[in-house]
């Protein structure tokens, strides 16, 4: 009988193709990749280390793992075994712990924590790396979107950020072998190519030839048989006139760009060293708005930074309202060891924290309704993801702007774009009929 391999996937969409592609591993390996949930004998756990929530996620499905089968080999993976090797390998039943490298080498390493001893430490020092681990992605289970990662790695030591230290240098891929996998996941059926990485519009860093984000896209772009490219998150210092005119021209490229803002305040920003303010961050959003209309552009903002008074939130707040963000994802702030933020000085209380993110995700939802609310009575083409209402026949999808699009169908459409006109909102979400 085939082993079972279950893996368990914490944090960023990088964590989740690293886990994708760790699970066709096992699979060529002649395993059986099963849910977490059942009995298996091999339990992968790939953590996050974003915020000390995902450490301590992180930790709890390790006992999972443990209490579920103790007899079976545990791997911890990823950011927080990268940055905290110790201790994980503190908690009982841990038999291996492998960081943000040499997971093409995983089944081997199993192998080597069946026969040894004692658990294995198989963490290298990650900052000594500069080449990009390839990892590809030979089979998928999901057949709606697949992910492609392009690069590794962040140089900019943002002051309350641990990834650099978890990730390493930033490294990028071989444009032929991204090339090679969109290819191959179009010839798959692929309705929505995602590119990921932790820092993507550094691509190019790290290449021998001279090349960047902008180049890379206009390649993918001539792929036959793409329909849709999507960009993971970018830097707003990365945003060039030539990245804005490719999401312009090119018509598959989705017009949605995630620019990571983290606070709307000149001073938090400096204190973050995030090296730019919110001048220039509204004047890249217009540049965005006058070249390519009806863009969605999403964010990510950190309440309760060291030092953040409500005046300072109350900046940010205001900023938020401006920008007309159409999602913005809140986060507390989270000291991580090690990273210069956990020293400042004026900690923020937990309850501040609390009440200033409920205010800011209270306008998150004006805004996603006020932005999804401009695209009534329009016709669009929906990427149908699942169904979430069985006995309604009600289907959900996603605009390439980024719209969630409600829609009722008895058909089986997963992966396929449907022309929907919508017709009112629900929540933040449109709700249409499908045109037929
Ligand atoms: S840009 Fe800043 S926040 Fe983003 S991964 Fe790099 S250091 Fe972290």
């Amino acid at each position: 009988m085939a082993k079972r391999a279950a893996i368990f996937t914490l944090g960023c969409k990088t964590n989740q193709y690293e886990s994708e592609a760790m699970a066709g591993i096992f699979r060529r390996h002649g395993y059986e990749t099963v849910p977490f949930d059942e009995k298996a004998d091999v339990y992968i756990i790939n953590t996050c280390t974003v915020t000390h929530l995902g450490d301590r996620k992180s930790r709890q499905m390790v006992r999972r793992a443990v209490r579920k089968n103790p007899d079976a080999i545990i791997a911890v993976v990823g950011c927080y075994a990268q940055t905290s090797p110790g201790e994980v390998l503190e908690i009982p039943g841990v038999d291996l712990v492998i960081g943000t490298r040499d997971r093409d080498r995983i089944v081997d390493l199993v192998k080597e924590a069946e026969k040894a001893p004692a658990p294995v430490n198989a963490v290298q020092d990650i900052m000594s790396h500069r080449s990009f681990e390839e990892l590809p992605i030979l089979d998928y289970e999901n057949r709606t979107r697949a992910f492609v990662k392009i690069q590794e790695g962040c140089g900019n030591f943002c002051s309350y950020c641990i990834i650099p230290y978890a990730r390493g240098p930033q490294r990028s891929r071989d444009p032929a072998a991204v090339l090679a996998e969109v290819k191959k996941l179009i010839q798959e059926g692929y309705g929505e190519i995602v590119l990921t990485g932790i820092h993507i519009g550094a691509y190019g860093k790290g290449l021998d030839q001279k090349t960047d984000l902008a180049d890379l896209i206009v390649r993918i772009a001539l792929t036959p048989g793409l329909k849709r490219l999507r960009l993971g998150s970018i830097e707003p210092l990365d945003i060039t006139p030539r990245l804005i005119t490719a999401v312009a021209e090119i018509r598959t490229v989705c017009r949605h760009l995630h620019i990571p803002l983290q606070s709307g305040d000149d001073s938090v920003l400096r204190n973050m060293n995030r090296k730019y303010n919110t001048f220039e961050f509204s004047r890249m959003v217009g540049a965005i708005r006058a070249h390519v209309p009806e863009t969605a552009i999403t964010t990510d903002v950190i309440v309760g930074f060291p030092g953040e008074t409500e005046e300072n939130f109350q900046n940010t707040h205001d900023f938020v309202k401006d920008m007309g963000f159409s999602k913005t994802h809140v986060f507390k702030y989270s000291p991580r060891k090690g990273t210069p933020a956990a020293g400042f000085a004026g900690q923020v209380p937990g309850d501040a924290k609390d009440s200033r993110s409920k205010r800011l995700i209270a306008l998150d939802r004006e805004n996603q309704k006020n932005f999804a609310a401009g695209f009534l009575g329009h016709t669009m083409e929906v990427l149908a993801e699942q169904v979430v209402n069985r006995e309604k026949e009600l289907w959900e999808g996603l605009t390439d702007n980024y719209l969630r699009v409600l829609f009722r169908s008895s058909e089986n459409l997963k992966g396929q774009f449907v022309e929907v006109r919508t017709v009112r909102m629900q929540g933040t979400s449109l709700l249409a009929k499908v045109r037929i």
